[in-house]
């Protein structure tokens, strides 16, 4: 295969290591398409290039999803986008990083921080985000990973940390509630995805109890995030193994 390489200078930034500028856009994407659009390196060259980052944001990110998630982007985008340009990389990472809890004041169960890391392969459901959203938002469609297990974390027991997205957000009955209902913000944490503040469904009412059946959690320790752009990130506490099979005795 011949590759044209035409080379173009990193406009970017002063500090980009790519001194002798970059092979085209059109290479680039060759290169990725065969490499199955490697999330791990697309992030490793993101991070030493702006030019291959505004590249990737643009064109690489969303290969990805669509390669990765394709029935779950394909919905997501059937009555026009919320996910503009940038947002692919955000909802990229969404598929495949958990952020988990990198400093102890996001979720009233989880006091040690816990870092975030990569997920192989993770499955979205939609079905499992009806539970989380009240009554009054169920026709919102909200996908949601199955919990990412992190047990035995000491006093804090067995934990489950979920992540998701709704879709088309904006227009979103959640939004609405949110905004009614003024709930607040958190004070200085960001969506570990797209850097945007988060509002915390910790009001009333805000969360069902189906969502701890759902999630074979304790009853009341299901706690979310929504951000600016419909991420969510979530806690809850999980039943022990032993309790979870037949509980029902008192
Ligand atoms: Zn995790
Ligand atoms: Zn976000």
């Amino acid at each position: 295969m011949e590759l044209v390489v035409k080379r173009y200078r990193c406009t970017h930034s002063a500090t980009c290591v790519c001194l002798k500028g970059h092979i085209s856009e059109d290479a680039m994407y060759l290169v990725f398409e065969h490499m199955k659009w490697n999330p791990k390196m697309i992030a490793i060259f993101s991070s030493v290039c702006k030019w291959f980052d505004e590249f990737a944001k643009r064109v690489l990110w969303k290969e990805f999803c669509h390669a990765r998630a394709p029935k779950m982007m394909t919905d997501l985008h059937s009555d026009g986008s919320h996910i503009v340009d940038g947002n692919w990389k955000a909802l990229g990472k969404l598929l495949i990083y958990c952020s988990a809890c990198p400093r102890g004041d996001l979720f009233s169960n989880i006091h040690v921080p816990i870092p975030g890391h990569f997920v192989y392969r993770t499955r979205f459901s939609r079905t499992l985000g009806k539970s989380l959203v009240p009554p009054q938002c169920k026709s919102d469609v909200l996908y949601v990973s199955d919990s990412c297990e992190h047990l035995d974390q000491g006093e804090e027991g067995d934990l489950g940390l979920f992540r998701g997205i709704f879709k088309s957000f904006a227009g979103s009955n959640m939004k609405k509630m949110l905004i009614e209902r003024q709930a607040t913000f958190h004070p200085n944490e960001v969506c570990p995805y797209c850097k945007t503040k988060l509002w915390h469904l910790m009001q009333p009412n805000m969360i069902p109890s189906s969502a701890s059946v759902r999630l074979d959690a304790d009853d009341d320790s299901v706690e979310y995030y929504v951000c600016l752009n419909g991420h969510i990130i979530g806690s809850c506490t999980l039943m022990p193994y032993s309790d979870s099979e037949d509980t029902k005795e008192e």
